[in-house]
C-alpha cells in the first residue's frame, strides 16, 4: 500500500498534548520535515490527514510536494463545543459558528471538512463511547452546508445509530466506525461512502498495560468481523491506520493497518484496499 487515509501529523504516537506543545506556538517544521522523510522513504506517496488547530498539517501539505506526497488536509477538525474533539480541533455552538469555521477553512485552503460525530471508545468497558453522538438533524445540517460549498466529509464516527445517521446524512468517509450491526454494514455496502476502519489504534494497543487487554480484544474482533462482512458486500474500505494516535507511529502505521487488515480480509485485502483507498483519493481531492 502507497498510501495512509488517515494520520495526525501533529501526534506522535506517544503523548499527545507533549506532541501538541511542540507545534503550539507554530508548526514545528523541522519535525514535519523529517517525518515526511520518513514517509518517502517508506515508499508512501498519499496521505489523508484528520487536521489540527495549529495548522501542522497545512504545513506538512505544502512540504509534502518536495516529497512527492500527494497530502490532503481539512486544515482542522469541526466539533460541536462540549462533546469530543476540543483536544486538537475547533469547536462551535451554534449554526452560524459553524459557517464561520466553514469560512475559515476555506480561507484556510482546506480540501475537504473534517467532522467529529460522536465520541471514541472506552478501551476499558466494551460498547462504551466517550460522549453522546450528535443528533441525526445537526449531523444532516452539518454536512449539508459542507457539500454546499462543494467540501467532501470525513466523518469520526462511532456506534451503531451514529454511524447510521452520518451514512444517512451523506458523509463521505466514515472513520472508525465502530459497533457497527450487520444491518448498518449493509446500508454502508450500498452507500457511496468510504469506510475506514482503523484498526491500528485499537490492535497495537494489546499488550501495552495501558488498557483493558480483553476489551481491545473484543473491539478488535468486532471490526474485523465488520470488515469481513462489508468487504463480500462490495463496500469501499480504505487503509487509514490513525499514524500519531497512541502506539501507532510515523510512519510504520500504514505496514501496520494492512497487517491488520490482511488478518480480516485475507489475500483479498490489497485489492479490497486499492480500491477503496482511491476511492478516497478522488472524492478528498485537492480542491485547488
Ligand atoms: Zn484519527
Amino acid at each position: 500500500m502507497h498510501c495512509d487515509c488517515h494520520i495526525h501529523m501533529v501526534l506522535d504516537g506517544d503523548d499527545w498534548s507533549a506532541a501538541i506543545a511542540a507545534h503550539r506556538a507554530s508548526p514545528n517544521l523541522e519535525l514535519i520535515r523529517s517525518r515526511l522523510e520518513s514517509y518517502a522513504a517508506a515508499g508512501i506517496s498519499y496521505l489523508r490527514d484528520g487536521g489540527d488547530a495549529w495548522g501542522v498539517s497545512l504545513a506538512a501539505r505544502e512540504m509534502a510536494r518536495d516529497y512527492g506526497i500527494d497530502y490532503a488536509s481539512p486544515a482542522f477538525p469541526i466539533y460541536r463545543k462540549g462533546r469530543y474533539g476540543a483536544f486538537i480541533g475547533l469547536g462551535y455552538s451554534s449554526e452560524s459558528e459553524y459557517l464561520a469555521l466553514l469560512d475559515r477553512a476555506e480561507r484556510d485552503g482546506a480540501d475537504f471538512i473534517k467532522l467529529m460525530l460522536s465520541g471514541i471508545m472506552d478501551f476499558d468497558s466494551y460498547g462504551e463511547l466517550s460522549c453522546e453522538p450528535l443528533p441525526p438533524d445537526e449531523m444532516e445540517a452539518l454536512v449539508r452546508a459542507a457539500h454546499a460549498r462543494g467540501f467532501a466529509v470525513m466523518a469520526h464516527v462511532n456506534g451503531d445509530g451514529a454511524v447510521r445517521a452520518a451514512l444517512d446524512a451523506g458523509v463521505d468517509s466514515i472513520e472508525h466506525g465502530n459497533f457497527m450491526s450487520a444491518d448498518t454494514v449493509r446500508r454502508l455496502a450500498d452507500s457511496d461512502c468510504v469506510w475506514t476502519p482503523t484498526f491500528s489504534p485499537v490492535l497495537n494497543a494489546i499488550g501495552a498495560g495501558r488498557f483493558s487487554d480483553d476489551v481491545l480484544r473484543r473491539i478488535g474482533a468486532q471490526l474485523m468481523e465488520n470488515t469481513a462482512l462489508a468487504a463480500s458486500q462490495g463496500a469501499y474500505i480504505a487503509l487509514g491506520s490513525d499514524c500519531g494516535a497512541w502506539r501507532v507511529e510515523h510512519p510504520t502505521g500504514a505496514a501496520d493497518e494492512l497487517r491488520h487488515m490482511s488478518a480480516a480480509l485475507g489475500s483479498g485485502a490489497e485489492l479490497v484496499l486499492g480500491l477503496g483507498s482511491a476511492r478516497i483519493k478522488e472524492k478528498f481531492r485537492r480542491r485547488s
